[in-house]
């Protein structure tokens, strides 16, 4: 029986004849649809062993043509984010805007001055690019950026603290995601660790106390993804900027999100900017560019002059530099914080700043599009979170679009297996859709995914 089903099996050569297969040959080519269908006969050889029995000719042929399909699929590929974190760290964080994608476009289909000097015809220095800007919008003396906040951090303790103390509150030692913490960073940069005042309250004089001979700086680190709440009580940054100050230590701000614009005005508790922990006295302070900045990843350092020309003299700068796209990119987002134009023109602060009457419009547009489709859907109110290791615990005001599906789990597995995949949210039982983190034009596409994935339900 099994040897009968095995000798059934067409032959490489058979297959290539086949009109479905010959089209795919002269479409992938030879080499890539013979290795398609060698690789598809082992794996049905396999299962005729196991008691299989031999698919028909146009079957085989199928798998092939999506196997090949598979193969040459990126892996990296756009999704349509239904959950409603607008900063969602493992969907990529901020999209960007029109003219931030265009910015980088233009520098990435061809040559540009990245560092080269325009005026003199001579060498220049790609760090120039985005500093003005950070400059005026921030009142730093000059700026720097690199590849994320995590190398922003280890940079700054490298430079500046390596085989010397740099004092931090235990309530801050946090671990961000991704195996990022706080007190391993500090570790691997080579500057000494040390810890003064308890999980929930720490004083200034705690500081005080631990500064030695060895101290090189005092670090404040944002507790971007989690909340103290209740007997908790630490030292603003002004305090501890001016005891830096008598004591001739840096003070560094790890500000982890990094905002320019009041998130307060947004309805949400206040996150603090760029600009008020310059002003708090902060000598240097880092942050990420795809979190509340909205832009590419970037880690962006600001604060004094003279620190920062020697962090870009730093060996270990070059390691960690920028892409011109990035760089243009970022330039062409700041550029939307120095017009006020940031909330109309920078995807997240478009997705913070939608109103719950458009939410809800869309919801029932959503809801009466579906039903046209033949799915069964309600609005229900909800909330989205901003996410992305910002504003921890707050969520705004959301209209939710539920489905009624009988196995919420498995149509959110089938939404992820479509082209392209729509990552939705299962709440209460229920599988809901967030309408505030999808982008305009991609409602129709997604009510068909949506569709689809419930038909062959
Ligand atoms: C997110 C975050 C980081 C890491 O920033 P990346 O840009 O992701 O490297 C560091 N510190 C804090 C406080 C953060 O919130």
């Amino acid at each position: 029986m099994e040897a009968d089903e095995l000798r059934k099996l067409p032959s490489v050569d058979r297959l290539l004849q086949e009109e479905a297969i010959a089209s795919l040959a002269v479409q992938w080519g030879h080499d890539l649809t013979v290795h398609a269908i060698r690789e598809t006969l082992e794996e049905t050889r396999q299962m005729i062993r196991e008691g299989g029995i031999c698919p028909p000719l146009p079957g085989l042929a199928r798998q092939i043509a999506e196997r090949l399909t598979a193969h040459l699929r990126p892996t990296l590929r756009p999704v349509i984010n239904a959950t409603g974190v607008i900063i969602h760290t493992n969907l990529g964080r901020a999209p960007l805007s029109a003219e931030a994608r265009a910015a980088m476009d233009a520098v990435a289909v061809g040559y540009s001055n990245l560092e080269y000097d325009l005026k003199t015809g001579q060498r220049g220095s790609r760090y120039v690019h985005a500093e003005e800007l950070l400059c005026r919008l921030t009142g730093a003396e000059a700026a720097l950026v690199v590849n994320n906040n995590a190398a922003a951090v280890l940079l700054i303790l490298m430079c500046f603290a390596r085989g010397r103390e740099v004092i931090i509150s235990r309530g801050q030692l946090v671990e961000i995601g991704g195996g990022f913490r706080i007190p391993d960073v500090m570790r691997q940069s080579g500057a000494v660790l040390v810890e003064v005042g308890t999980t929930n309250r720490t004083y200034l004089h705690d500081y005080e106390a631990a500064i030695t001979e060895a101290t090189a700086a005092l670090m404040r680190v944002h507790r971007s993804n989690f909340q103290l709440l209740g007997f908790v009580h630490e030292p603003s940054l002004s305090e501890l900027a001016e005891l830096a100050t008598k004591r001739g230590l840096l003070l560094l701000d790890d500000l982890g999100s990094g905002t320019l614009l009041d998130t307060a005005a947004y309805g949400l508790a206040h996150e603090p900017t760029i600009q008020e922990s310059l002003a708090a006295g902060a000598s240097l302070v880092s942050c990420s560019g795809d979190k509340l900045l909205g832009g590419p990843q970037a880690g962006i350092i600001v604060g004094r002059a003279e620190l920062i020309a020697r962090l870009k003299k730093f060996p270990l700068t070059r390691a960690l530099r920028v892409d011109k796209t990035t760089l243009a990119g970022l330039q062409a987002t700041l550029r939307h914080y120095l017009l006020g134009e940031a909330a109309e023109k920078v995807p997240i602060w478009q997705m913070i700043s939608q109103d719950e009457a458009s939410l809800r419009a869309r919801a029932d547009a959503w809801v009466r599009e579906l039903h046209e489709l033949g799915v069964a859907a309600q609005v229900v109110p909800g909330r989205s979170a901003v996410g992305g290791g910002s504003l921890p615990g707050q969520t705004l005001p959301t209209y939710l679009v539920a489905l009624e599906a009988e196995s919420p789990n498995a149509i959110a597995a089938r939404l992820r297996s479509g082209d392209p995949p729509v990552i939705a949210r299962v709440e209460d039982d229920r599988l809901v859709l967030d309408p505030r983190t999808v982008l305009p034009d991609q409602d129709a596409t997604l009510h068909r995914l949506v569709a689809q994935a419930l038909r062959s339900a």
